[in-house]
């Protein structure tokens, strides 16, 4: 292009010399300069309006052309040529992705930083309604006016999946934010999900009730037995005796497990002072342990949001886990630290602890790393379930660290959302 500019600017020289010296023959050399000059001009002008008429219509072919005019076309004609392949190429991908997201069997729709609908798939078109050639750039929250929606979509804190009731079907909604403050919606329908849920639930609940009662007479007559039995009879009724017991406590903690599952947290929650709850704690697990280990407590005055019950049946579960792990005379501390994230709840020992890998295993039901002992010591093997699902109702989380052979710490985390009230008095209560 540079020698294109240079050849161009000679042929512009040498043409206006040859005029310049016909000018000097014929007596009038500024005329035919200025005649020159201003053909010059004319054709600049002439091809500067040909070049904006091109570049308007994006013509495909490049029109003949001299000079420096067709290294212009040519340059042009290749950048438009490169934009177009990236186009096409840009539009084969757009309708893959739609293609294949239309495929999918999750309803999915493509919101703006203002929530507004860009785009959704079939899924989506059938789960909330969505009509294609109305809907495309109305707020979403304009047009499923479910309030927990309205607000989960508000607050823009997406960590968290969203499940709710919409059409007379349970949705489960994920929302992961991407690109320029633009969010991708997926929902999928799992009412069936919920059904079997509900059906394993009232079975558990059903079974655990019916079994109730026929344990119940089998023990009264086991006890009335006993009374009167013979030297030979005494120890198998005896362990007969302490088995019907273990199935009633494995039978309450199934019960309190579906309870859990199936009774939402009240709307309102209390107001639990932490210090008074551990104290009584401390007093009832000293008096169940008769003096066989060093129970510790250490407190900061707190208070926390939830269920007082609840709370009880948590650390209930952890001191009586700890005492029962541990060696007697070994120490067990509860305690609990305050701090701009919450609170935290712990309950150390100095027991047998827990392998590693057995750690993330420890909430299922009826898992337990020594079941002999766990049996031995009554251990039903739901303790730590019902503590977990305790937890996640008071949007808590449960935190074990073990070193087996030295002991566990099992830590229970409130967010700062669920205390209420912090004692300006830094002294803690021993
Ligand atoms: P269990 O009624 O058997 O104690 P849990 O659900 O309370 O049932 O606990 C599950 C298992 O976790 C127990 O069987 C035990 O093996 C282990 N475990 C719980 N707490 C402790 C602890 N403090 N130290 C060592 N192991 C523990």
């Amino acid at each position: 292009m540079k020698s294109q500019l240079r050849q161009d600017i000679s042929l512009l020289i040498f043409s206006l010399l040859v005029l310049l010296i016909i000018g000097v023959i014929i007596g009038k050399p500024f005329l035919l300069v200025c005649i020159g000059l201003t053909a010059y001009i004319v054709w600049t002008f002439y091809n500067l309006n040909r070049l904006t008429k091109w570049l308007t219509k994006q013509g495909k072919h490049v029109p003949e052309t001299y000079g420096i005019w067709d290294d212009i076309y040519y340059q042009l004609y290749q950048i438009y040529q490169r934009q177009r392949k990236a186009k096409r190429k840009l539009a084969a991908i757009v309708s893959r992705f739609q293609e294949s997201t239309q495929a999918l069997p999750y309803a999915t729709i493509v919101l703006n930083r203002q929530m507004e609908i860009e785009w959704f798939n079939n899924a989506a078109e059938n789960m909330f309604d969505l009509i294609r050639v109305t809907d495309i750039g109305q707020r979403l929250d304009n047009l499923i006016r479910i309030p927990g929606f309205i607000n989960y979509l508000t607050r823009r804190d997406f960590k968290e999946d969203l499940e709710f009731d919409y059409g007379g079907r349970n949705i489960r909604l994920t929302i992961t934010p991407y690109g320029n403050h633009q969010y991708l919606l997926g929902a999928h329908d799992i009412t069936q999900r919920r059904k079997l849920e509900v059906m394993r639930q009232d079975f558990t609940a059903n079974a655990s009730h019916e079994l109730r009662t026929p344990l119940t007479v089998v023990a009264g007559y086991i006890e009335a037995l006993q009374e009167n039995a013979d030297e030979k009879l005494k120890i198998p009724l005896q362990r007969i005796h302490e088995q019907t017991e273990r199935m009633e406590s494995m039978l309450n903690d199934l019960i309190a497990l579906s309870r859990l599952e199936t009774q939402a947290l009240p709307e309102k929650e209390e107001l639990i002072d932490v210090p008074a709850l551990m104290q009584q704690i401390v007093k009832d697990m000293t008096a169940f342990d008769r003096g066989q280990h060093n129970i510790e407590i250490n407190c900061q005055p707190v208070k926390l949001l939830g269920s007082r019950e609840e709370l009880h049946i948590v650390l209930v579960n952890l001191m009586t886990n700890a005492i029962r792990y541990s060696p007697s005379s070994g120490q067990v501390t509860l305690s609990n630290t305050v701090d701009e994230r919450g609170m935290c709840i712990a309950v150390e020992d100095q027991g047998m602890g827990i392998p590693a890998d057995q750690i993330p295993r420890l909430t299922e039901r009826f898992y337990r790393v020594d079941p002999g002992r766990s049996r031995d010591q009554g251990g039903t093997g739901l303790g730590l379930a019902i503590v977990k699902h305790i937890l996640d109702r008071h949007r808590a989380r449960l935190e074990i660290t073990s070193v087996p052979g030295k002991g566990s710490v099992f830590r229970c985390c409130f967010p700062a959302r669920q205390i209420a009230e912090v004692d300006a008095s830094p002294e803690s209560i021993n």
